[in-house]
């Protein structure tokens, strides 16, 4: 069994509550950074423990913090994204909706080594539900002293406010959601200056994603140098994955990054293997923004190496042959799926979530889609392949934000590895709208 490091007590019937959370031992990390630590000093913690940002980028958490401005007399920042909506993610949801006081827990602890004393959650609309659990577990934290003056006679002052976003999947890249929570449209803006130089109100903001914050709980309790021995090279530590698609068991599991896809997918501790006894075909690893591989490069690199759960081998290959760990969010499709159709989808949400700031990404993103779904439909020409292609092109890399190349890499990706699935559409189209080449080729 691997080792659990934020959802060991979430299955703990009243966990949601404070007193449950308290007398399981939450909150001793922030009783220990408060009393015996420097803010500087946790800091070091969370560089030692060579934790990466667990929202899709895996930027050093450390190096993150350290950039943060500290200008004399200027308030800081600390804003976790909680906008949880790339398709396929769906594990800080589950994090916040059973063990909301991990989060706070970990916002406190981080809030003192940041300096802030006014910190926010920007939570994903859509999860209104799991807003309330926030603001209940918020107020009872609050209540028993562990939020407001003078924390635990530190000198530290903080409070934490949740702010709900209003469903726009573009509000969680960070600045855009700076942009909303100053009250404004969700525009994202041009980096640099990072918000660790300008972010909120001008001001320096660090922005964290939901797991991130929660790993800083035991990370400071036991010690950076504890964590970075989970995990292997630069992914250490546990990772959320929610896994979903045709899977025995989908759900949100924490893996030690050192087991390999193969592992994940079929031992019966986690997914269970490919559901109704079909075989695998492509997953898409990381959230739909990433790279689809298809089964082989998934199980195994294009070296021949076993494929494993972590950054470095995720994207062993780059793009060409490999993909990314990104939010975590793995997208399994068995042998009937249609990848036409999946990629058809995948652009439809990206045009409809596309802010319409740059012109590569708002009209290359109409087009793909338009060109996507005569494909699917029977209605494609060849030369079709070859423009999508090179629609995609044109968009990445020319963009504000990473919408752009998100929408692009997934076009790419399954024209690379399934161009033939695309020729069989245009060549079999009245078979193409049955939709069963799956069955057909694999
Ligand atoms: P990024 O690589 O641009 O930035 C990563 C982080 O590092 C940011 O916070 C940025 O401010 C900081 N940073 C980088 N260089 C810096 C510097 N020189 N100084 C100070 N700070 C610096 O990536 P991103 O835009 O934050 O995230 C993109 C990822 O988000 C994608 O890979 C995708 O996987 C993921 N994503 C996740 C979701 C979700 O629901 N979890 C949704 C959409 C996208
Ligand atoms: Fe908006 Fe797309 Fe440009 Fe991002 S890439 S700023 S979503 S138009």
């Amino acid at each position: 069994m691997g080792r659990k490091l934020l959802l060991d007590k979430a299955h703990i019937e009243g966990i949601r509550h404070y007193d449950v959370y308290r007398r399981e031992g939450g909150y001793r990390s922030v009783e220990k950074a408060l009393k015996t630590m420097s803010p500087e000093a946790v800091t070091e913690e969370v560089k030692k423990s060579g934790l990466r940002g667990r929202g899709g980028a895996g930027f050093p958490t450390g190096m993150k913090w350290s950039f943060l401005a500290k200008p004399e007399g200027v308030p800081r920042y600390l804003v976790v994204n909680a906008d949880e909506s790339e398709p396929g993610t769906f594990k800080d949801r589950y994090l916040m909706e059973f063990i909301p006081h991990l989060l706070i827990e970990g916002m406190i602890t981080a809030s003192y080594a940041l300096g802030s004393n006014t910190s926010y959650i920007y939570i994903r609309g859509e999860y209104w539900w799991v807003k309330e659990i926030l603001e209940v577990a918020v107020q009872e934290a609050r209540n028993a002293g562990w939020l407001g003056k003078n924390i635990l006679g530190s000198g530290f002052d903080c409070d934490i406010f949740v702010q709900p976003g209003a469903g726009a999947y573009i509000c969680g890249e960070e600045t855009a959601l700076i942009e909303s929570l100053e009250g404004k449209r969700g525009n994202p803006r041009i980096k640099p200056p990072f918000p660790a130089v300008k972010g909120l109100w001008g001001c320096p903001t660090v922005v964290n994603n939901v797991e991130t914050i929660a790993a800083v709980v035991p990370i400071v309790n036991d010690g950076g140098d504890e964590y970075a021995k989970i995990g292997v090279g630069k992914s250490t530590g546990t990772k959320l994955i929610s896994a979903c698609g045709n899977l025995n068991k989908p759900g949100v599991y924490e893996i030690e990054m050192n087991i390999s896809v193969e592992e994940f997918i079929y031992s019966d501790e986690y997914c269970g293997g490919i559901a109704n006894g079909k075989r695998l075909k492509a997953c898409i690893p990381g959230g739909s923004s990433v790279p689809i591989l298809p089964a082989n490069l998934l199980l195994k690199t294009a070296k021949g190496e076993t494929r494993m759960m972590n950054y470095e081998s995720l994207s062993d290959g780059g793009f060409a042959t490999g993909s990314m760990m990104g939010s975590g969010g793995f997208i399994v499709m068995d042998e009937d799926q249609c990848v036409v159709k999946h990629t058809y989808t995948l652009a439809r949400f990206y045009r409809h979530e596309s802010c319409g700031q740059c012109s590569p990404c708002r009209e290359g993103t109409g087009w793909m889609e338009k060109i996507l779904l005569n494909i699917e439909n029977g209605k494609g020409k060849m030369s079709d392949i070859d423009l999508l292609w090179d629609i995609q092109r044109k968009i990445e890399g020319n963009t504000i934000c990473p919408l752009g190349d998100a929408a692009a890499w997934p076009v790419a990706a399954a024209i690379r590895h399934f161009r033939d699935e695309f020729e069989w559409h245009v060549t079999n189209p009245s078979d193409a709208l049955k939709g069963n080449y799956g069955l057909a080729n694999y």
